[in-house]
Order: structure tokens, then C-alpha cells, then sequence
């Protein structure tokens, strides 16, 4: 990593209260890859306009490239379909990526959001688009 680099990376990793449980806790491994960078911390679910703390929610049906199709749904645990509010929180996150230009982006891992195995909204529109994306636990 180089201070070229402009990261954008998952709020929560680097110790900010995003998390739908409201609880605070950074990734060690992630703070020391962007030490000698500039970063970006963005939370789309916030950026879709969630409160925080908020209901768990997960994709119902498939995954985020599904949601994007229009193919599947993200249901709260309490039943209330937050699906257009990941979709605009990704949204979001997508054009700060574009206008900054970022050359990494660093999610969180198994978030129905970030997540980029579990393949999460925002990681699928990401990764769409031309992005690179690695994700840490
Ligand atoms: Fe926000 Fe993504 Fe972290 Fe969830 S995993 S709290 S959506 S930044």
C-alpha cells in the first residue's frame, strides 16, 4: 500500500459504530494495511438511512446480485422488507467510489451488505461496476 492509495473501507472495521447491534469493534489487520493510506469509511446501510442500532437483516432468496435483479428480497428479523434502503445505501457508496476515484476497497466481511463471499448488496453493485474488493472478518 502506498499514500497514493485512497481506500474505501467498511465504517465498522476501522472502529466506527455502524453495526446493526451498535456495538464497537475495528479489525487490527485492517487498520495496519491502511496506515500509510488515505481512507474513506463509509457504512451503506446507514447510507440507505437506517438507524444504528438497527434490526438484523439478511437476503432472503439469493444474494446481492439477486437483489440488484430484482431477484430477491433483505428482510429484517422483525419481517420489515429494508430491501430499497440497502439497495439506495449501495447506491451511495458506489458513487463515492466513482468521484473519489478510490484504488482499494476494504469491506466487512459476512455482512449482508459488504460482505464479498457471502456476496452482500453493496459488494455486488461494487464489484459490477469494475471494483476490486477484499474483505476482512
Ligand atoms: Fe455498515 Fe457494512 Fe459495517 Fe454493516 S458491515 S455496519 S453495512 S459498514
Amino acid at each position: 500500500m502506498s499514500t497514493k492509495d485512497i481506500v474505501l473501507v467498511s465504517a465498522c472495521l476501522v472502529g466506527l459504530q455502524t453495526r446493526y447491534d451498535g456495538k464497537v469493534v475495528n479489525n487490527p489487520r485492517c487498520l495496519q494495511e491502511l496506515e500509510q493510506c488515505i481512507w474513506i469509511p463509509v457504512c451503506p446501510e446507514q447510507l440507505g438511512g437506517l438507524p444504528t442500532p438497527r434490526c438484523a437483516a439478511d437476503v432472503v432468496d439469493g444474494n446481492g446480485d439477486d437483489v440488484l435483479k430484482a431477484k430477491a428480497r433483505v428482510i429484517c428479523k422483525d419481517g420489515v422488507d429494508v430491501t430499497d434502503a440497502f439497495i439506495r445505501g449501495a447506491e451511495q457508496v458506489l458513487a463515492i467510489a466513482q468521484k473519489q476515484r478510490v484504488t482499494r476497497i476494504f469491506l466487512k466481511a459476512r455482512s449482508p451488505s459488504c460482505g464479498v463471499i457471502k456476496r452482500g448488496v453493496t459488494a455486488a453493485l461494487l464489484i459490477e461496476h469494475g471494483f476490486s474488493v477484499v474483505e476482512f472478518d
